[in-house]
């Protein structure tokens, strides 16, 4: 058996933020871990809308989060083939011609609803003959296209929800072609995931409500129906809806704010789950456990908060070879490992880089204390060790020992350990400091 076929389908219409980009990362794991294939979609038939720079965004922040793409379509060089499946469901009587205006239509539906009846297209279009459509075209309308549905309760077994049933005797018929021919995303989605073979539709739980006549449609144009799973939306800590401002926090927004991929990926993955947000080290531990069984039905809450926390925790157990070419030749292995326990954002390892290679001017809390200090500064070779065999002669303990000294070393309040610090900061540059010069 070969691996499931999966599709992450954004319109490139704006920026991605983590909502979309939790529906990304699922189909890739689910696809990485089943040794399948992951197909980058763009919905792009909104030709008003769509830009290529946001195009090169998407890209761009999937390839920074580690999503990368098996194989990329773009729906705008695919029209030939919605013209095709168009003409095969007009064919078949299930699409068909409306010349209803929009204002007829609201006209329609509010009296209906004046009626306490649901607000259903009533298919006054399907009576039309062709003298009467003839008429309608000469006046100048353009007919918009619907799609006819089965008046049947549609059933499937979503990867998330379980056991789904929508009876379509009581949808309006979808419109699939608008009056200037373009397509409605619905429809083109469809035509896609039967060409693409698209074994899975790992999606939002907005869309939950397009599976009832799509799948009508997968089975009107002869294809095979998917499995779907609908991951359901994130909300923030206190459980509302996402805010404006925390739902439209950009992955490109987060990067420039330094916060690691890897975290996004780990915070994504995990919220809403049965498994605890945790650091990861490599996005083979999320393959290893992406489990839609373990995907809880209720929203996901997003913290800004626990993300930077996740971010902060992510750094302390990077391993060097994977920051490496992101620090620069100033930081290396040892100042790494010194370092990395007390990053926030990996930044921060570079001005720590300053404090034991570069030049720094100290700030001096207690002069006597410190030239008496540096007078003791024991002789080099210099180890883990120096920095206790150096503090424990000075005659003071706590705070009152360790504060003068780390803000003379490293004119810094808090840091990482001094011990790691000190014998990269070496003898020179201590007894300089420790002086009150800069050094
Ligand atoms: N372009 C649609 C969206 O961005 C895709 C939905 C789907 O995955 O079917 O919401």
């Amino acid at each position: 058996m070969t691996g499931p076929i999966v599709r992450f389908a954004p319109s490139p219409t704006g920026l991605l933020h983590v909502g979309n980009i939790r529906a990304a990362l699922f189909n890739w794991l689910f696809a990485r871990r089943h040794g399948g294939k992951f197909v980058l979609r763009l919905d792009d038939t909104d030709r008003q809308r769509s830009k290529p720079e946001y195009e090169a965004a998407i890209e761009q922040d999937l390839t920074w989060l580690g999503l990368v793409w098996d194989a990329k379509e773009r729906q705008s060089d695919r029209l030939s083939h919605y013209d095709a499946a168009r003409d095969k469901l007009i064919a078949s009587g299930r699409l068909y011609p409306c010349y209803e205006t929009p204002e007829e239509l609201d006209f329609k539906r509010k009296r209906l609803q004046a009626q306490g009846r649901p607000p259903v297209y009533d298919r006054a279009a399907l009576k039309l003959d062709a003298a009467a459509r003839a008429k309608l075209e000469a006046e100048g309308r353009t007919p918009h296209w619907r799609f006819k549905l089965i008046s049947e309760e549609v059933r499937w077994d979503d990867l998330v929800r379980g056991a789904q049933h929508v009876d379509e005797a009581s949808q309006s018929d979808p419109v699939l072609v608008r009056a200037d021919g373009s397509y409605l995303y619905s429809f083109t989605s469809v035509v896609d995931d039967i060409d693409m073979a698209i074994t899975h539709v790992i999606r939002g739980e907005d869309h939950v409500t397009n599976t009832g006549a799509q799948i009508q449609m997968f089975e009107a144009l002869g294809g095979t129906v998917p499995v779907f799973g609908h991951l359901p939306l994130l909300v923030d800590a206190k459980g509302a809806g996402l805010s404006k401002r925390t739902g439209s926090l950009s992955i490109g927004d987060l990067r420039a704010g330094g916060i690691e991929a890897l975290a996004i990926d780990a915070l994504l993955a995990r919220i809403g789950t049965a498994d605890a947000v945790e650091p990861v080290t490599s996005l083979d531990t999320l393959v290893a456990t992406v489990d839609f069984a373990r995907v809880g039905r209720a929203a996901a809450r997003f913290s800004e908060e626990e993300l930077a926390h996740l971010s902060a925790r992510t750094l302390h157990a990077m391993p060097y070879a994977d920051v490496r070419a992101r620090l620069g030749a100033d930081v290396d292995e040892t100042l790494w490992l010194a370092v990395r326990g007390n990053l926030t954002k990996l930044d921060d390892a570079k001005a720590w880089a300053t404090v034991v290679r570069g030049s720094i001017t100290p700030v001096i809390e207690d002069a006597a204390f410190l030239t008496e200090a540096a007078a003791k500064l024991p002789s080099e070779p210099w180890g883990e060790t120096t920095w206790k065999d150096w503090t424990s002669g000075l005659g003071r303990k706590g705070k009152a020992l360790f504060h003068p000294l780390r803000l003379a070393l490293t004119a810094q309040e808090k840091g990482p350990e001094m011990a790691k610090l000190l014998p990269l900061i070496g003898r020179t540059k201590a007894a300089a400091r420790l002086k009150g010069q800069t050094a």
